[in-house]
């Protein structure tokens, strides 16, 4: 299926409305990512996936109309059955479609808003074009901001470089003096690539330090290397994270956090981890058992399986022909999500740490097994090592949480403990070797 490009010039046209019965297969929840403004970026991040995307539509404006822009909101508002609702934009760079854009999208949200329904705000940016305007915006609304940080200068600057190859640090180190100043709350994003794969605490210390944010995001890096842009090929480009370094990467991150920073730092990786060893949903879909509820809206209406699935062949449909959580609940979206489980290797079924990973994100199993089958996950040795290696201190935490304690306290039972004496996290090492400080 090619995507569809709808104009809509005529006044006269009714985007659908909500199924008077709600289609069985409907998930109660689901997440909508939204590009107003497609891909088109004012930088040009060497390792970005989206701007080969401007291909798909090429000749296209790539400004969400008013009618794609009406009909998100309300089917978004309308189909959701929780209280809460999560408007969630990105792009591309989604400030590029200016102030007045998203002060227009916030009334028309709010004119679909039912009694007792809250929305909340999110927006993924570079923090390039933030100005005073932007930041009141975000504070007056509540707008919880993602800004693409990925460490000190010469790491970010590795590949996040504007369309003359020029650096960007400074530029999104004025953003986040903006943010700051105007207290907006906002967290890092950061992507774990070639060039800062093995600064692992440079990385980390220069959020939590310089920075002085609370919540970072680690998102490995994992680009194939071909000439469609799209989840094909079994090869990566030299910018991509090494799967041993991923492990490596997290579990230094890690150390230093649950000697220290448990309760003041969120990184999301290790938060999720804790969900599944405490026997809860993970929160990230890629450690989900399956997926399918995260979709991706595409400025002209188009409904993709996932942001990382926007390809002819994951086209669900239009918002304006079809009603999204119509889209939701198709046969086709609902096994792009069974999927993942059901195309796990053996490797990954009888994997001690499966029940944290899952196999992680579909996009990535692209190699092979030990034993030669296909699809397994082109990260896998570096999970495995993590997750392997926070197990002790991971059922220390989950513990406390199950007792009423604080997870917290997991800092003063590992640095504390007498350092001839084996370490409290079970790794079988003595103390002084291992969590003791
Ligand atoms: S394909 Fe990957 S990123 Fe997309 S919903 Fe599934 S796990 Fe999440
Ligand atoms: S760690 Fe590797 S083998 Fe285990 S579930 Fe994850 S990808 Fe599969």
């Amino acid at each position: 299926m090619t995507p569809t490009r709808h104009k809509h010039d005529h006044t006269d046209h009714k985007t659908p409305s909500l199924p008077a019965v709600r289609p069985r297969d409907a998930p109660s929840d689901f997440h909508v990512l939204a590009k107003p403004s497609g891909p088109i970026c004012n930088l040009d991040c060497e390792y970005c996936f989206f701007l080969s995307k401007e291909a798909l539509y090429s000749g296209d404006r790539f400004r969400m109309s008013e009618e794609v822009l009406d009909a998100y909101l309300r089917q978004l508002v309308e189909s959701q059955t929780g209280p809460e609702v999560e408007i969630a934009w990105q792009g591309g760079e989604p400030t590029l479609m200016g102030v007045e854009f998203f002060r227009h999208a916030l009334d028309v949200a709010a004119g679909h808003r039912r009694d007792g329904q809250i929305l909340r705000h999110t927006i993924q940016t570079n923090g390039t074009l933030l100005t005073e305007e932007w930041c009141e915006l975000f504070r007056d609304h509540a707008f919880l901001v993602g800004i693409s940080v990925d460490g000190p200068r010469e790491l970010h600057d590795a590949f996040r470089v504007d369309k003359h190859a020029d650096p960007t640090f400074d530029r999104v180190m004025r953003g986040v003096e903006l943010l700051r100043r105007n207290d907006v709350d906002f967290n890092v994003l950061c992507t774990v690539n070639a060039a800062n794969q093995d600064r692992p605490l440079d990385v980390y210390r220069f959020f939590r330090d310089e920075l002085d944010v609370r919540h970072v995001q680690l998102i490995p890096i994992v680009e194939r290397d071909n000439d469609t842009g799209f989840q094909e090929g079994d090869t990566v480009t030299s910018r991509s994270v090494d799967p041993a370094r991923w492990g490596d990467f997290l579990i230094a991150i890690f150390d230093e956090w649950v000697r220290r920073d448990v309760g003041t730092m969120f990184v999301s990786m290790f938060d999720a981890a804790l969900a599944s060893w405490l026997g809860l949903p993970a929160g990230m879909c890629i450690f989900a058992e399956t997926c399918g509820d995260a979709v991706a809206l595409e400025h002209n209406g188009d409904l993709h399986a996932c942001d990382h699935f926007v390809e002819p062949r994951y086209l669900l449909g239009n918002i304006t022909d079809t009603h999204m959580l119509e889209l939701l609940a198709s046969p086709r979206q609902r096994e792009f999500g069974t999927a993942k489980r059901d195309t796990l290797p053996r490797y990954c079924r009888e994997c001690a740490v499966r029940f944290a990973c899952n196999g992680e994100c579909p996009k990535n199993r692209f190699t092979r097994t030990p034993d030669g089958e296909f699809g397994l996950n082109y990260l896998c040795a570096g999970y495995k090592t993590f997750f392997e290696h926070v197990d002790g201190p991971m059922r220390l935490m989950a513990d406390l949480l199950r007792q009423g304690h604080h997870a917290d306290e997991v800092m003063r039972i590992l640095t504390k403990a007498p350092r001839n004496g084996p370490c409290p996290c079970g790794s079988g090492r003595k103390a002084k070797l291992c969590h003791a400080t």
